[in-house]
């Protein structure tokens, strides 16, 4: 995308693109003008991130005829990191200067992130057998504003994400569900493949992902280097590069997410993030991670104590599994969040430097309540042991091996 700079200005001023922007004009032309409606789906991310200051920038600069509706869907999971959370604030401001239809859209109090976890009780999620985060704080409420912003419109919406596979990947015809290769933000394939089938809006949504063949080099010349000039936006983007490593952002090439993401084996966001002065007082966070790694020991958390027969009266296939977190446990990891939210907080005070929110009163509050009103998850009493407790061993079959003492 280099070349793009020294073309920057020729034909007067009208501006010139590399070919990466240019065919994610000509599939813009091609399928945009087929649809009246258009949205975008934005997590913050890098991908995301370029995709809507692109696409607007091309509205601005007459590349791209309007559609009758453009309107945008921020997808807060309020788990975000900080540098992006705040971009995305600077942004906000930019698309309301121009009049951009903005929805911010969060997960139901109860579905979000800390509040299911430490107030219904659910274990943080893995990658085996309880990925539950992704579709609950991203895609259902990003398809519950879809459906909404359908039934004001009179036909079908244009949903244009950010998800960006590389060149070899495009060749493939395939695009990854979860946090794919290259960086990409978790949501995006979700987006790009859960959304138009689900309940509400089947039939009147069509997927596009105009920068699916964009390398992760064109993403960082555009967001640090033409996004921001005045020619094509002065887009408050390159401060998203700070969340990927700065300067070295192309090469860390960091996958974003929540902060702690249980699913990732390294933090490489938050860590890059560390290495800058400016962020370092973000440094608490890291025992997020560790708390999620924690509670997701037998100590912590329930346990069948045996077989469980099904409505059908077959025997489950995981006898004694392992189920939600105790109310000690619950309690803990709250307290443990409440100080590592206040310790950044109290540092951010003392050096003028933008304060957290990951958890706010009113959250706090619920999962307070929840715990108090002794909720589980659907399937557990609380009167099951605890998952360290030594019990006789059930096999699948029914089978049980009496505890040796
Ligand atoms: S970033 Fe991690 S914790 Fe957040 S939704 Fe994605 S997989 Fe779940």
């Amino acid at each position: 995308m280099r070349e793009f700079q020294s073309t920057l200005f020729e034909g007067g001023q009208r501006l010139v693109y590399d070919d990466a922007v240019e065919m994610t004009l000509q599939s813009m032309q091609a399928y945009g003008q087929q649809h009246d409606h258009w949205g975008i789906a934005w997590s913050g991310g890098k991908d995301s991130s370029a995709v809507l200051t692109l696409i607007v920038h091309l509205l601005d600069a007459g590349r791209l005829a309007p559609p009758k509706t453009l309107s945008v869907f921020y997808a807060d999971t309020r788990q975000e990191l900080p540098p992006l959370a705040i971009a995305a604030q600077l942004i906000m401001r930019q698309l309301a200067e121009r009049n951009i239809n903005l929805e911010i859209v969060t997960a139901p109090l109860d579905k979000r992130f800390l509040v299911y976890m430490l107030g219904r009780g659910v274990p943080p999620p893995n990658n085996n057998t309880l990925r539950w985060c992704t579709r609950q704080i991203k895609v259902d409420p990003m398809t519950d504003a879809l459906a909404a912003r359908i039934e004001e419109l009179d036909s079908s919406i244009l949903m244009i994400t950010g998800v960006r596979q590389g060149e070899s990947a495009v060749r493939d015809q395939r695009i990854a569900m979860s946090c794919g290769k290259d960086g990409a933000e978790c949501g995006q394939g979700w987006y790009q493949q859960v959304l138009p089938n689900a309940k509400g809006i089947r039939g009147r949504i069509a997927t596009l992902a105009p920068i699916l063949h964009w390398r992760v080099c064109n993403v960082w010349d555009w967001l640090k280097i033409y996004a921001p000039m005045r020619d094509y936006g002065s887009w408050a983007t390159a401060s998203i590069a700070d969340a990927y490593g700065g300067d070295e952002a192309a090469e860390i090439a960091a996958r974003t997410g929540c902060i702690g993401c249980p699913l990732a084996s390294r933090e490489l966001a938050l860590e890059t993030i560390l290495t800058n002065p400016d962020w370092y007082y973000l440094e608490p966070l890291q025992g997020l991670k560790q708390l999620y790694r924690e509670l997701r020991l037998p100590q912590h958390r329930l346990r069948k104590p045996g077989a469980e027969t099904l409505k059908d009266g077959t025997l489950a296939k995981n006898p004694q599994r392992m189920g939600p977190l105790t109310f000690d446990a619950r309690l803990m990891a709250l307290a443990r969040i409440i100080a590592i939210q206040e310790a950044v907080n109290t540092s951010a005070r003392n050096l003028g430097r933008p304060e957290i929110d990951i958890l706010n009163a009113e959250e706090e509050a619920r999962i307070r309540e929840l715990i108090s009103l002794e909720t589980w998850p659907k399937g557990w009493t609380g009167s099951e042991p605890t998952a360290d407790t030594p019990l006789d061993t059930v096999y699948g079959d029914g089978t049980v091996q009496p505890l040796m003492m």
